[in-house]
């Protein structure tokens, strides 16, 4: 059995990014920049108003100045206007800054009389002027290799006139379940059979880490069926088994995995719930074996293949921990085990507390939650403590 992180630092050494592509921008939303970025010119790309109003030169509009209207200038188009002292030209949001001013009074500030306006207020220099460059420059940088692409993100990058983007590679997975007891959506229960569960969480956190399903197979626990099954699933870069990889007479991954020349890299790590966790790799593929328990496939999941797929794509060594957010624990806790444990919790308003039963089976309790807090082997914590908990409800 080995420690949690080091099974982790081993899986993350061990995968390598899938190759780049380039995609439309809305395709790129939550996978990850397989290169840095650069602004093509700077935003603003010319000096312009922040405001309906006029624009004036600072120095000549005082509270009571009565400025001559020289001419219109809309948004949209550079009408080479210009002002001078005395004067100010009718100006709209976003609209180019006339030669000679340096600054826009806005029309609430003003009355206006014909052709003429008299300030309501002094006018500062730059007031309501929005300098090229002042929020990005040429060449700065935009987006860094590794970062996810945000909805934010996509949106600069569109201000930069970007059709593209250069993104890592589509994880393709596989997914296996095991079992003899369970039954598809749709058939009725006999006494003693109960529900696949795991395809549909599996496939869910697999769609959340932007990872596709292609490949979705149950089996019973039969070698030959399994071996099959194994044949079809290692065709793409990474497979999850939920279930059958434990050391029961029914437990057939790790042997069917075996004949079919895989290596086995991690078999059984301290981690609770989750402890008969394996990971592999037969050619191409990394393979991954969860516990049958749904809790104990979930937390290993995000712990184990989590990190995997997002390597996978690209993503930096930082962005592939889940966010860790400061909380009160609100009840004592502590870990007597040799394993470490993460518990599943609910954090409300700063507060984190361990919610439903904390056994492997009780998917019920897990559905409420929505943190994990981990605690080391021996670690005790009295209510109130300050806590780091990981947030996986992020969306
Ligand atoms: P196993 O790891 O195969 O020993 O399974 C451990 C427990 O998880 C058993 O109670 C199984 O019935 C249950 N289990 C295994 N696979 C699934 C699944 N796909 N959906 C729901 N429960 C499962
Ligand atoms: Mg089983």
């Amino acid at each position: 059995m080995i420690r949690e992180e080091e099974a982790r630092a081993q899986i993350i050494e061990t995968i390598r990014p899938l190759p780049a592509r380039r995609v439309p921008m809305l395709k790129a939303l939550d996978c990850f920049a397989a290169q840095d970025c650069f602004a093509r010119f700077p935003l603003p790309n010319f000096d312009n108003s922040a405001m309906d109003g006029y624009a004036v030169v600072a120095s000549a509009c005082r509270a009571g100045s009565r400025l001559q209207i020289v001419g219109e200038q809309p948004a949209g188009e550079d009408r080479q206007l210009r002002v001078s002292q005395g004067e100010a030209v009718r100006i709209f949001t976003g609209a180019p800054i006339p030669a000679g001013a340096d600054a826009v009074i806005m029309q609430e500030d003003v009355t206006r009389d014909g052709n003429e306006i008299i300030a309501n207020v002094d006018i500062d220099q730059g007031e309501f002027l929005r300098r090229r460059g002042c929020d990005l420059s040429e060449g700065q940088k935009t987006l860094g290799k590794g970062d996810r692409i945000r909805s934010v993100t996509l949106a600069l990058l569109a201000s930069q006139g970007v059709e593209e983007i250069e993104i890592g590679g589509e994880v393709r997975a596989s997914l296996i379940t095991t079992g003899d007891e369970l039954v598809t959506a749709g058939q009725p229960l006999q006494l003693g059979q109960i529900y696949e569960s795991n395809s549909t969480l599996l496939r869910a956190l697999f769609e959340r880490c932007g990872a596709v399903s292609e490949s979705v197979q149950h089996c019973t626990d039969h070698s030959e069926v399994l071996i099959a099954a194994l044949k079809v699933a290692v065709t793409n870069p990474i497979l999850v088994i939920a279930g059958g990889v434990s050391v029961g007479e029914h437990d057939l991954v790790q042997s069917a995995l075996r004949s079919l020349g895989a290596k086995i890299d991690i078999w059984r790590v301290a981690v609770k719930p989750g402890k008969p966790f394996l990971f592999g790799r037969l050619g191409e593929c990394a393979i991954f074996g969860l516990p049958g328990n749904p809790v104990s496939a979930f937390v290993t999941f995000l712990r184990f293949v989590r990190p995997a797929v997002l390597k996978m794509m690209g993503a930096s060594d930082s962005a592939l921990e889940l966010p860790k957010i400061p909380a009160r624990l609100d009840v004592d806790l502590t870990n007597d085990g040799e394993r470490t444990h993460y518990f599943r919790g609910r954090l409300e308003q700063g507060k984190f507390k361990p919610v439903g039963r904390q056994e492997s089976h009780a998917l019920f309790g897990l559905s409420q939650s929505n943190a994990l807090l981990r605690l080391q082997p021996g670690a005790k914590l009295a209510r109130g403590a300050t806590i780091d908990v990981q947030i996986w409800d992020w969306t």
